[in-house]
């Protein structure tokens, strides 16, 4: 599938790969539940961001007990 690229590098054209779902707030304050849609570029990007989230949340996890 080719498209625009909802992540960060904002090209219009791109093969897209699919990342999850995501509720996200439209222009009226509506909260839509869609696909999420990135290129091949920017899913690394997003990668290291959900690893820090994962491993911050497991820390917090641990340390709580
Ligand atoms: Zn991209």
């Amino acid at each position: 599938m080719t498209g625009p690229c909802m992540l960060y590098c904002g090209r219009a054209a791109v093969p897209l790969q699919w990342v999850g779902s995501v509720k996200a707030p439209t222009r009226t304050g509506a909260i839509l539940t869609g696909d999420l849609y990135a290129c091949a570029d920017c899913l690394p990007h997003l990668g290291v961001m959900v690893e820090r989230h994962v491993q911050e949340r497991d820390l917090k996890a641990l340390t709580a007990r």
